[in-house]
């Protein structure tokens, strides 16, 4: 449901702004009851509301594996110890043995004590410490708990215990339930036997908003039969940093699609009726408010520096689009724009969205993230100045989420008089929204026996479409004058190459079965799944696939590899007719996928180089979390298939596509950079991509990428024909109707992604070279057309001028679709005063 408002109201930025009207009706008898709960809650009460906390703070650690007593093991007692739990392979005794008094100082030797310590916890069945627990709810008052027992999926029986268990103490102690909270990425992330879907990367890739939608659907009735009612996604922030290491978290580059990938895949979270969700459907989390994807160095949680216009146009605009879509929370960005950090940041959280969009919803901190404002940003010389610039910038509730010092700060902050009683109030009456709004005062719990379908196979089907949809066909050559490299014959002898060949770890990415993406390769997890490899076999018959990896990512520092064997693998190239090389990334999430260069590794490319040597036919598989710089390689190879992160049927998925059972339909939604400075997005500005200029300037001057955003290649031919519009000269209030037919012209069916892109030709402030304005997904059978529609009002092509203000200029709008083009004329300058133009 879209929940419409009007901003007739709303004043121009900057000035005093009136309480707006919400953005979505508010519930008369919600909001009574909130005002009783209000009325008769202790101060202490309130700011427990605020604090939200991990649930390590309640889970009990076997003292036996503390880090402290595994420092007091001996090398032997170590490596009884790895091996008793099986993790002999990932952790080295003889490292680690704390044997002299410097050991005892060494940090990186301690810090992988830590590890040990966390990855015995995690092998050992979770236990709640409910004296911890007693303490959190009963002396903190703790309103909400979040993340994974030991960040590691757990199975539904398991969280409905521990949900129920830390929302009886809240009950009983506070007479407020708890709200719990989850990062189910892509799917059941953390819930063991779920639905994990391909990563929200390929979900973007599909282009199919249908599917998007289902699988908020089925992520929310299955976080729903685990007894947790509050998801933190989608994340929409814009992907338009290749580098940075949460690209394949987010819908893309463009902002378009983002908001509306992003917002089919809330309103199959949240269902129908925000204000009411029911026991099939979560509260969402949109996050990360906001430009998170735009560090300028492509660091993860470092400066972005962008311009107003941007910020308005751009970066805000999936969070708009979501806010109008009915989200019932917001999650700040950890990071900072133009020196400000996005957990302090009140002209962000308080102006733009609570004012500025009269919505009253919940805004929750990142992880950590007020103690970063001291540490990592140094906007504050404490935690409680922190904690007086958060809470006064609009912050709800804190996720601490590690320490208990947070509730006396405050209290100490109210009663000083820094932070006012009507904040707090405010603060609260959001928490108590959020929580009525998901239904959990009528339903506190919610168990599996009442979800039949959860981790159904009619769940995983949506799944295995996804997987179908996302992967992209970049390049298919010829190999000789009847035939292309793809699709592959039966009885074609395949060699399979590359670290990525064999590991369902990559397939998936991180925020898999556990946070780094590194328990997907647990047998209990994935075990039945297939990688690549056992998919290629599977699909081909075993005795023509021979798997030589040639390269193996290392055990311990993950994204390092090593060229074990690429002599073997290219021995083996000579009994076989085709090599397929399955290159990438291993699995990261967060800070920790921080890269200083985009280039493929140069073990992975040495191994392409090495193959191709050969003069067998390469097929290269990109499997990897972003686009990592390949130009040196790509003209070795004589076909190319991005599948980014295609999850548990993604091996299957690309098998089947390889083998032409099924046609390729996915489509980039990023552009790929050709070279480590040369990154570019689609809309980039005119003077941003340039040719060598000839003459005395003939220097390298020039940008170019590998491919565009929207690339993508099918096993059949689609005509474009007969682009008209329904006016061909326009005002701002006009809705213009264009139509394309599209026919499908080979002899395979398909699925096209027919995108209709607008470029002002000349603006007073420079023009983006193309947007995005429209997409629809269609099925094709062989010879078939359809005609497809698309209505955009003329208050999309309005740029943010350096008045700060939206802005339609009077002239010539070029519409593109496939190889169509029409002109068409504005014929008024208008300028709007709010500061989004209405929804209407
Ligand atoms: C991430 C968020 C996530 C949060 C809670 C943070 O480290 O940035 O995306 O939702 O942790 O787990």
């Amino acid at each position: 449901m879209k929940y419409l408002f009007s901003l007739l109201f709303l004043l121009a930025y900057g000035s005093t702004v009136a309480q707006q009207p919400p953005v979505m009706p508010r519930d008369a008898a919600i909001e009574a009851k909130i005002e009783k709960q209000l009325e008769q809650m202790s101060l202490d009460e309130k700011i427990g509301q605020m604090v939200e906390l991990e649930i390590g703070m309640i889970t009990y650690r076997d003292p036996r594996y503390v880090v402290e007593k595994l420092a007091r093991m001996s090398e032997q007692e170590l490596a009884d110890t790895l091996h008793r739990f099986g993790l002999d392979k990932q952790h080295n005794a003889a490292q680690l043995a704390l044997k002299t008094p410097e050991d005892k100082q060494n940090r990186e030797k301690l810090m992988g004590l830590y590890w040990v310590s966390n990855d015995i916890q995690a092998k050992l069945p979770f236990r709640l410490d409910e004296a911890a627990l007693d303490s959190v709810v009963g002396k903190y008052k703790v309103g909400s708990i979040l993340n994974a027992p030991q960040t590691t999926a757990q199975t539904p029986a398991v969280w409905n215990q521990v949900v129920k268990t830390i929302q009886d103490m809240s009950i009983k102690h506070l007479g407020i339930p708890t709200v719990y909270g989850l990062d189910q990425m892509h799917g059941t992330t953390y819930s063991a036997g779920g639905t994990l879907f391909p990563g929200a990367i390929n979900m973007a890739a599909t282009f199919n908003r249908d599917l998007v939608y289902k699988m908020g659907e089925i992520v929310a009735y299955e976080t729903r039969a685990c007894n947790v009612p509050w998801i933190y996604g989608p994340c929409i922030d814009l992907g338009r940093m290749q580098a940075w290491s949460r690209q394949y978290e987010s819908f893309g580059e463009d902002v378009f699609l983002s908001g509306e990938i992003g917002a089919a895949a809330l309103r199959g979270m949240q269902g129908d009726n925000p204000n009411h969700i029911d026991a099939y459907h979560v509260a969402g989390c949109l996050k990360h408010y906001f430009a998170y994807g735009a560090p300028y160095n492509g660091l993860d949680r470092s400066p972005a520096r962008l311009s107003y216009e941007e910020l308005r146009e751009k970066q805000f605009a999936p969070f708009l689009r979501g806010i109008r879509e009915g989200a019932l929370s917001i999650m700040t960005n950890s990071s900072n724009v133009n020196g400000m950090k996005g957990t302090v940041n009140r002209e962000f959280i308080t102006g733009w969205l609570k004012e500025g969009l009269g919505w009253d919803g919940m805004v929750v901190t990142d992880w950590g993230d007020i103690d970063g404002a001291v540490t990592s940003d140094r906007v504050a010389p404490t935690a409680k100045e922190a904690i007086r610039l958060a809470i006064n910038a609009g912050v709800d509730m804190m996720m601490v989420p590690s320490q208990f010092t947070y509730n006396g700060l405050l209290k100490e902050l109210v009663e000083e008089g820094s932070v006012s009683m009507e904040r707090i109030d405010d603060a609260v009456r959001r928490i108590l929204r959020l929580k009525h709004r998901v239904g959990l005062f009528e339903q506190p719990n919610t168990f599996v026996v009442n979800y039949p379908k959860f981790g159904s196979e009619e769940f995983a089907a949506y799944s295995r479409q996804a997987a179908l949809e996302s992967i992209v066909l970049l390049k298919n050559d010829s190999v000789d004058s009847q035939s292309r490299l793809l699709p592959v014959k039966q009885g074609t002898r395949l060699l399979v190459c590359g670290p990525n060949a064999n590991s369902m770890r990559t397939l998936n990415g991180g925020w898999s079965y556990t946070w780094q993406g590194d328990g997907a390769d647990r047998e209990e997890f994935t075990g039945h799944f297939n990688t690549i490899y056992e998919a290629l076999r599977n699909k081909f018959g075993s005795e023509q696939v021979t798997l030589v990896e040639g390269v193996s990512y290392d055990s311990k520092r993950w994204a390092m590899d090593h060229a074990d064997n690429i002599a073997d693998a290219v021995a083996a190239a000579a009994d076989n007719d085709y090599v397929i090389v399955c290159i990438g990334e291993n699995t990261y999430a967060e800070t920790r996928g921080n890269i200083a260069d985009i280039n493929l590794s140069t073990n992975q490319k040495n191994l392409v180089k090495a193959l191709a040597a050969t003069g067998k036919p390469i097929l290269l598989v990109l499997n990897e979390s972003r686009g990592r710089a390949i130009s040196d390689i790509e003209p070795l190879a004589k076909a190319i298939v991005h599948t980014m992160l295609p999850g548990n049927y993604g091996g299957d998925a690309l098998a089947e596509l390889l083998a032409g059972t099924e046609n390729f339909s996915g489509r980039l939604p990023y552009t790929y950079s050709a070279q480590p400075n040369a990154m570019v997005n689609y809309d980039y500005k005119a003077s941003e991509v340039r040719e060598t200029i000839s003459g005395v300037y003939d220097y390298n001057a020039k940008t170019y990428e590998q491919w565009w955003f929207g690339a993508g290649m099918s096993y059949t031919t689609y005509t474009y024909s007969n682009l008209r519009a329904d006016k061909n000269r326009f005002t701002k209030d006009d809705v213009l109707t264009l139509t394309v037919d599209v026919k499908n012209t080979g002899a395979m069916a398909g699925k096209e992604t027919v995108m209709l892109y607008t470029s002002d030709l000349y603006a007073s402030l420079m023009p983006d070279n193309r947007r995005l304005r429209g997409f629809e997904k269609i099925a094709l059978a062989p010879g078939e057309s359809k005609t497809v529609t698309f209505r955009i009002k003329a208050s999309d092509l309005a740029f943010v001028g350096t008045d700060k203000k939206w802005t339609l200029e009077a002239g010539e709008f070029n519409i593109a679709c496939g190889d169509q083009s029409v002109n068409i004329h504005c014929t008024e300058d208008y300028t709007w005063e709010e500061e989004n133009i209405p929804d209407n």
